[in-house]
């Protein structure tokens, strides 16, 4: 008999099985490419040339023993120092290489943080909407999720809610920015204000706050925005990265922590994520893929592909005169449903092959998440679909 905490995780990610389950029937009836399946933010570019590259010259030029062993749990030196050396070149921070631990992607990364500092009943702050997994994280180390509520219609964080949402207990707080679901950047005044807010409770409760700053999307900026580096306005903070979106490597399994030097128990810490990677049975994050990353920190698929297809996706909503929040990064459209049933919408949707997420999943009811990381002739041919849709609202 599996456990009930197992259980429950087994029955809400039944509900995302059942909607790509559903896109294969669909696509089984009227062709894949009259499917347009806007659900997952699986990159739909190739991973830039370099890293091809990268990776046969490792494969050609290490020692295979070297390059194919184990490591030290952090990951290997010569690639955390060039990831602190890349960071501080960039973002005028102090890392070096002892702050960074790499990780088997941004979840690899997140549960890894999670383990190292989490006793059970401690209390982690998502700001809604929130990527959903985050729940299942903090359950697996018996954490206590506290959700901020949402505050459209821009979507940066309610900070008055934000502050009322931090107790004694809150050991972490996690943002995501550019944001997954919203395609929000956090502002500088913003990032400024949930700091400030952090540091008060602390200074309250005679705690330390860590800061998860959640980054997969950190290049994916568009129309001249830039994402301030969170970790510039709060020491106790540790920023996580991964490489699935940037390079388009989900499968690859490749991200990394770094952890502020001026943080809380910044040795303790730094040790406890080593180990983590360790117990949780990562070992360590995967070896070729790892050094292949390092010699393309400064690489980025293009980004420019992402934004057209939101600019192509953005004029068909305005046709249909559905609402939506304006993309400042990632590659999520963020809709509202018009009659503020966002499950309704998706069912709807489906009757036009049109494959969307409800946002209630996210903690943010009303509205759905629209992934444009898919072809631009996908978007061209669902515009019918949005249509249609659209339509019967106006009935
Ligand atoms: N965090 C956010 C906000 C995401 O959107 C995702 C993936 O979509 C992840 C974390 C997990 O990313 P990874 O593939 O690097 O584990």
């Amino acid at each position: 008999m599996i456990s009930e905490k197992m259980r429950n995780m087994v029955k809400n990610s039944s509900a995302i099985r059942a909607m790509f389950e559903e896109g294969k029937k669909l696509a089984s009836v009227y062709g894949a490419e009259n499917v347009y399946d806007f659900s997952l933010g699986n990159p739909n570019l190739p991973a830039p040339e370099e890293v091809a590259a990268a990776l046969k010259n490792e494969i050609d030029n290490c020692d295979p023993l070297a390059l194919h062993g184990y490591m030290s749990n952090a990951g290997y030196e010569d690639v955390r120092q060039a990831v602190a050396d890349n960071l501080n070149a960039r973002f005028d921070t102090k890392y070096d290489g002892s702050c960074i631990v790499m990780s088997v992607g941004a979840a690899g990364g997140l549960n890894v943080f999670l383990k190292a500092v989490l006793d059970p009943g401690d209390e982690v702050v998502v700001i809604a909407p929130f990527f959903g997994e985050y729940a299942n994280y903090v359950a697996n180390f018996d954490g206590r999720l506290v959700v901020v509520k949402p505050n459209p219609p821009t979507f940066q964080p309610d900070i008055k809610a934000f502050a009322d949402a931090l107790t004694s207990r809150t050991k972490a707080v996690i943002i995501n920015t550019p944001n997954n679901p919203t395609g929000v950047v956090y502002s500088e005044k913003t990032l400024t204000a949930l700091a400030d807010e952090m540091r008060k409770a602390e200074k309250k409760f005679g705690t330390t706050i860590y800061l998860l700053s959640d980054e997969p999307y950190r290049e994916l900026v568009y129309g001249g925005v830039t994402q301030p580096y969170p970790a510039v306005f709060y020491k106790n903070t540790v920023s996580g990265y991964s490489f699935s979106k940037s390079l388009s490597l989900a499968g690859e399994r490749i991200g990394y922590l770094a952890v502020n030097p001026e943080c809380a128990d910044f040795q303790d810490l730094v040790g406890a994520l080593g180990v983590a990677t360790r117990v949780l049975g990562f070992v360590n994050a995967p070896s070729l893929i790892q050094r292949a990353v390092a010699k393309c920190l400064d690489s980025s698929v293009d980004v420019g592909y992402y934004e057209k297809n939101g600019a192509a996706l953005k004029k068909i909503m305005d046709k249909c005169g559905f609402e939506y929040v304006e993309p400042e990064g990632a590659f999520y459209l963020f809709v509202k449903a018009p009659d503020g049933d966002d499950a309704k919408m998706c069912a709807k949707a489906k009757e036009f092959r049109l494959l969307l997420v409800p946002a209630t999943g996210f903690g943010c009811k009303g509205w759905v998440r629209i992934a444009y990381c898919v072809s631009p002739e996908t978007i061209a041919r669902s515009e019918k679909s949005f249509l249609g849709l659209a339509e019967t609202y106006r009935k």
